[in-house]
């Protein structure tokens, strides 16, 4: 049986993309290859407010302080908090969403598995976890990742298995992708990836997710998302405003809704922020 090193696993509505508003189990995974410090900070500058974060003070994540720059799930990857994300059996991780969702089976409950980045090494679990008995019914699936990572041969086999369709319904596999502009912090040649991104769209639905603070921003996601086209990319691209806590959220959103609208692209809220304040564990 595999396992998983899960970083949170909770029932919540999705806030962002095509499932906004769909309540939805979210399985993160622990373990990035990116940081993203450079979010909400001045150009050229990197956040170091997670490194405040004192790990030995903590036992759960809900306990842990949000923050304004950076990467907002911090925690899902940085080492300092490994111990906060037990290793589970793909076994105990069904039995546990059964717990959570209302009627203790998937009726339209969609399935998030996010991160940190989700198509890291753990492609090799996915099969065991979707193929158990307790995960029949589940119809659809969105893996949250940041574009940078190729589906091995195995796993894409069975990504297409999984979507065979079934007497009364035909599952669905999406990828919403969060490709990194220069505002994360990452280096360019490393989080735009195009030809890993087109290859996502022979397993599921894709779709490109910029996250943007500014103007310039966005045009960076513009021209961005013309070499993602150039590609040979095809799926639906949105903006979606910076924004781990409702301030900085609340001076983005409408801005950022306007350079969608100008710029004939979608424009993804991000709910679990006015909703729920972005909490750990929504
Ligand atoms: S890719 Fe996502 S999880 Fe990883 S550091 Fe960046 S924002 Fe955080």
């Amino acid at each position: 049986m595999s396992k998983l090193k899960i970083a949170e696993l909770f029932y919540s509505i999705q806030g962002e993309g095509r499932y906004m508003g769909v309540p939805s189990v979210f399985l993160r995974t622990f373990g990035c290859n990116f940081k993203c410090a450079g979010f909400g900070m001045p150009k050229g500058e990197l956040s170091t407010e997670a490194n405040l974060v004192d790990p030995s003070k903590y036992s759960k994540y809900e306990e842990l302080p949000l923050v304004s720059t950076g990467c907002d799930s911090y925690a899902s990857w940085d080492p300092r908090f490994k111990d906060l994300s037990p290793m589970l059996t793909t076994d105990a991780i069904a039995e546990r969403i059964m717990e959570i969702i209302p009627f203790n089976e998937w009726r339209d409950e969609h399935l998030v598995i996010t991160g940190g980045e989700p198509l890291l090494g753990w492609q090799r679990a996915y099969p065991d976890l979707l193929r158990h008995p307790k995960m029949r019914g589940l119809k659809e699936i969105t893996f949250e990742t940041n574009g940078t990572q190729e589906i091995s041969k195995d796993f894409g086999d069975f990504l297409i298995e999984w979507q065979m369709p079934q007497v009364d319904y035909v599952p669905e596999i999406t990828f919403s992708v969060s490709a990194k502009l220069s505002c994360s912090g990452e280096e360019r040649h490393e989080a735009i990836r195009p030809d890993i991104v087109c290859s996502y769209e022979e397993y599921g639905y894709t779709y490109l997710k910029f996250v943007v603070a500014t103007e310039e921003d966005a045009e960076e996601a513009i021209e961005t998302a013309d070499i993602y086209r150039a590609e040979g990319f095809t799926g639906p691209i949105y903006l979606m405003p910076v924004g781990g806590v409702e301030s900085v959220y609340a001076l983005n959103n409408r801005r950022v809704a306007e350079l969608a609208m100008k710029n004939g692209l979608r424009y993804s809220d991000r709910l679990q922020v006015p909703l729920f304040k972005n909490e750990w564990g929504t």
